[in-house]
């Protein structure tokens, strides 16, 4: 067993960010226990057709770390991934990754973190922090006769090296985000295939370009104009967050701008209608496409929308009585973000275990610190996700809490949020959360079995810098 100043589990783009932020702070006695073979968390898994990000380039690499030379607008899961290891190797964190580490167990032994991984490897730590992400467990459908299905069952986040789609009749179940960047991709190779869509989603144009070399160079021998165009899309994303509150000119404005976009990438009225969503732009994912709806232009591809009955041995059966023969199926169905956290066994204070704790409200204090789990930190944790803007820089907001706190442990030893300030936090997400789009009525991942909000921070970047880049001592107390 050996011990480190932080044990950091996960080693994608949070984990890959907070072991750089220790580095440059001086802190190397660090370890990260990555449960898959290599590094990358999301952008490794998600290797399907047509996979990319839908936040700008610009504003989707580290702030400390700057790539002047992405390919695209958008860059491709390949390129994000690329992108990881080579910061890995910047910031010299190679000798600090254990692969193959699946923890399962942590422990809180009043001064340390003990944790404990599948094949009963341990290490422990002064502080433990969680870099698991929300899109790693897939959420497979609880679809009857699913598992009878004669052939191939992929899921968009475990696609293989070699998907044997070309040529052959392909059902997608589901049209979220990973869906229309699929959907398009897969449309020119397969014989057939049919969407199947439950609720159609809001998309808005992307509008991809390519970089050009010129631009590239420019952005490496000049920073200054990479650290400017950054600041430029930040500014224009950042201003969308008044959309998912009260504005709701703004959101009418974008409404109106994605149904110009659908009216004329399909002229099938009846197919038109049926993509049309029924629910206020925002409150699920906005997403971004210039070529998923025109691909239901194409004679090959068709939309489904009465609702899945079951899943047969030769294809998917429909409420109408339908069976739609196909030979593969692709789940797009997305991921069960609380599952990242539900597949470990944590105990902090007296015994209580996060699950259990969280079974009822997966409460947080800016969604980096838990009550009753001393020196335990999450990256991306609940209410930290973002509609409007790139997620990085809350991951960045709250690396900077957690090099606060780390430096008040280190000076008075290790301490715990307390009920009151995590409580404080629970209201006004609450509050705050009524006045949103979020709350407009839709069925949306954002939302908990009882309706409330558990994923999304409710307000501005610019508020969660102000108020969670420190860890203020009020909030705490000794553990
Ligand atoms: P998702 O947004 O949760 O979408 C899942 C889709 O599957 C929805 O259309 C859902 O329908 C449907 N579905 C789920 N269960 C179903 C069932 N039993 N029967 C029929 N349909 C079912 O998942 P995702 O597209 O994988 O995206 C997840 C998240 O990953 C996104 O919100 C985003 O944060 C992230 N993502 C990001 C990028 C990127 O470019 N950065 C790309 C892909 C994904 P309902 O809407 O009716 O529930």
């Amino acid at each position: 067993m050996s011990h480190h100043r932080v044990v950091v589990v996960g080693s994608g783009f949070s984990g890959i960010a907070m072991a750089a932020r220790l580095a440059q702070q001086g802190i190397t006695d660090v370890v990260m226990l990555e449960r898959a073979d290599d590094i990358g968390g999301t952008w490794r898994d998600n290797r399907y057709p047509g996979c990319a990000c839908d936040v700008p380039s610009q504003l989707y690499s580290l702030s400390f770390a700057p790539k002047p030379d992405w390919s695209r607008d958008f860059a491709t899961s390949q390129e994000i991934w690329d992108y990881l290891r080579d910061c890995v190797r910047r910031f010299g964190l190679l000798d600090r990754i254990a692969l193959g580490a699946d923890v399962v167990d942590a422990r809180w032994l009043g001064d340390r973190w003990a944790v404990t991984t599948a094949d009963g490897r341990e290490w422990t730590g002064d502080a433990l922090v969680l870099a698991v992400g929300g899109l790693h467990v897939t959420k497979r459908p609880d679809i009857p006769g699913l598992a009878t299905f004669a052939g191939p069952i992929l899921h968009t986040a475990d696609w293989p090296a070699e998907d044997h789609l070309t040529g052959v009749r392909v059902a997608v179940v589901g049209t979220g985000a990973s869906a229309v960047q699929l959907v398009p991709a897969l449309a020119p190779r397969v014989q057939v295939l049919t969407v199947f869509q439950r609720t159609a989603s809001w998309i808005v144009p992307r509008h991809d370009r390519p970089w050009s070399p010129q631009r590239q160079r420019r952005y490496s021998r000049m920073p200054w104009t990479a650290r400017l165009a950054r600041w430029a899309t930040y500014a224009r994303l950042e201003v969308r967050v008044l959309g998912f509150g009260r504005w709701e000119r703004a959101r009418q404005v974008a409404e109106a701008r994605s149904l110009a976009h659908l009216a004329a990438a399909v002229p099938d009225p009846d197919v038109r209608a049926a993509l049309t969503p029924g629910y206020a732009l925002g409150c699920k994912r906005v997403l971004l496409s210039d070529d998923y709806w025109p691909t239901f232009a194409q004679p090959h591809v068709s939309l489904v929308t009465e609702g899945i009955q079951a899943v047969e041995p030769t294809g998917i059966r429909t409420r109408d009585g339908v069976l739609h023969e196909v030979d593969a199926i692709v789940l797009a169905t997305g991921f069960d973000p609380a599952g990242s956290y539900e597949r470990m066994h944590i105990v902090g204070l007296g015994d209580r275990e996060l699950g259990q704790v969280w079974s009822h409200e997966r409460a947080t204090h800016f969604g980096i610190t838990v009550a009753g789990f001393p020196e335990l930190y999450l990256l991306l944790g609940p209410n930290t996700a973002l509609g409007h803007n790139s997620v990085l820089l809350q991951i960045e907001t709250a690396i900077d809490h957690v090099l606060d706190a780390l430096r008040r442990a280190d000076r008075d030893g290790p301490h715990v949020v307390t009920e009151a300030a995590q409580a404080r936090f629970g209201r006004w997400v609450r509050r705050r959360t009524r006045h949103t789009v979020w709350a407009s009525g839709c069925d949306s991942w954002y939302l908990d079995e009882q309706g409330r909000n558990v994923t999304v921070w409710p307000a501005s970047t610019v508020r969660y810098r102000l108020q969670a880049r420190r860890s203020r001592d009020r909030d705490y107390r000794r553990a």
